[in-house]
């Protein structure tokens, strides 16, 4: 079976191909097709990069419209340099990551014009996202007709948080018309957790002096995505209990651009006092803040750990990202009322020693302790806990296009 998988992001926009045989549940092949378009590169063009079994390649088209990039990268899957499959009719099916799915979407489901509609009621939520995840859709239905697509939703996993956890502290009736925590990264925490709960799982049977079964069964998990967004989520049996993101991705920890959670009196004091439009707000707190309007360097994580041991703004971008990372962790903890293992994955989680270093000391009065060499190793998919620490800490290689291409296979063999 062929998967199309389109991930679009307000700035980007990741595809990749799968062909499956058989069951693919116990194991995740190479896609045989990626593409990557950035349009933030160069202003007036989109750098596609585009990986085959043959090699990576190259290339910038001079547009803005992301449906013109889409037939390029269709085209680019059956023709030339770039060619994977003989014809687009190989494609069995489409699968798409659609980041916000409001309180009407609990799992994936087929794409039918009732769904689409409710992509785009909901675009009032997710400006950056859901008009993007439509063109995407529109773009497949003129080219490929007649092949199914799935809408798989980033908020769905976070469809089991109580009231309790969804409910913000403001008039009910703003909670009904649908002001309330919805929570993101869905996808990349389910993978993870599902991950989690295989290692632990692994861990109990090969060990023996421990009883370590209930957890390898139903863990307490606090799922760490820390990328160019930061999410945490406190899972329990496999369910989302608590979770850091909310209305919107802008909730929570702090992050490459992002704000996270501050005093939400700072935006009337800026309107009031400084006159601030709603569009420079929306700029300052998802575009100019986090690592980047901190540390004044860059919102790559990498660039500010190199930076800070000279510039005092980049060690308070660090620090500040740590403390806030710290006292999410702590929050979820709560939630959960204990944790069997914390988990790090995206860029940053996988890739940051002093990251996960960091966030990991201020657990050590509950007897949490890193393996320091296993941290170093560039560990992935392994526990990086010493034997006797009271809680596993896992790296986990976040696999979010291979998450929705299972979800289409599980849709289109149902
Ligand atoms: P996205 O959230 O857009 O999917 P990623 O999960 O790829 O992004 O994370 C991107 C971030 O990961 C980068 O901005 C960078 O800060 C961080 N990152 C990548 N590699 C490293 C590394 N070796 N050390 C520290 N941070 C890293």
């Amino acid at each position: 079976m062929k998967i199309l998988v389109l991930n679009a992001g307000s700035s980007s926009q990741k595809s990749c191909l799968y062909d499956l045989t058989g069951d693919p549940s116990q194991n995740s092949p190479q896609p045989i097709w990626e593409a990557a378009v950035d349009w933030t590169q160069h202003q007036g063009f989109a750098a596609v990069k585009i990986k085959t079994l043959q090699g990576e390649f190259k290339q910038e088209i001079q547009t803005t419209d992301r449906t013109q990039v889409l037939t390029h990268l269709l085209d680019s899957l059956h023709q030339g340099e770039t060619q994977a499959i003989a014809a687009l009719s190989a494609i069995d099916i489409v699968g798409h990551r659609v980041v916000h799915g409001g309180a009407h979407y609990t799992e994936s489901v087929r794409i039918t014009p009732a769904v689409k509609q409710t992509i785009a009621d909901l675009a009032i939520l997710a400006p950056n996202h859901n008009p993007a995840h439509l063109e995407g859709i529109e773009a497949i239905e003129k080219i490929l007709p007649t092949v199914p697509q799935v809408a798989v939703f980033d908020t769905a996993f976070h469809a089991t948080l109580s009231p309790v956890a969804f409910t913000y502290p403001i008039p009910q009736e703003l909670t009904q018309q649908g002001i309330r925590r919805y929570g993101f990264h869905g996808i990349s925490h389910q993978y993870c957790a599902h991950r989690a709960t295989e290692i632990l799982g692994a861990c109990a049977s090969s060990n023996d002096d421990r009883d370590l079964t209930s957890f390898a069964t139903s863990p307490k998990l606090i799922t760490c995505h820390l990328g160019n967004g930061c999410s945490l989520a406190a899972i329990q049996n496999g369910q989302s209990i608590d979770t850091t993101m909310g209305f919107t991705p802008l909730d929570g920890l702090m992050m490459g651009t992002r704000s996270g959670a501050i005093d939400p009196a700072i935006l009337l004091h800026l309107q009031r006092q400084e006159h601030y439009t709603v569009e420079q707000l929306d700029t300052l707190l998802n575009k100019e803040s986090g690592l980047k309007g901190v540390s004044g360097v860059s919102a790559d994580m990498r660039q500010v750990t190199e930076a800070m041991a000279a510039n005092p703004q980049a060690q308070l971008a660090f620090d500040l990202f740590i403390h806030r990372l710290r006292s999410g962790i702590g929050s979820m903890l709560a939630s959960l009322q204990g944790v069997d293992a914390l988990v790090f994955t995206g860029g940053i989680g996988e890739n940051s020693a002093i990251v996960r270093e960091q966030a990991c000391v201020a657990f050590k009065f509950l007897r949490l302790e890193l393996d320091q060499d296993k941290n170093h190793q560039r560990p992935v998919n392994q526990d990086i806990a010493t034997p006797d620490s009271s809680v596993r800490v896992l790296v986990i290689h976040t696999e979010e296009d291979w998450a929705i291409a299972l979800e289409c296979w599980k849709i289109q063999a149902s």
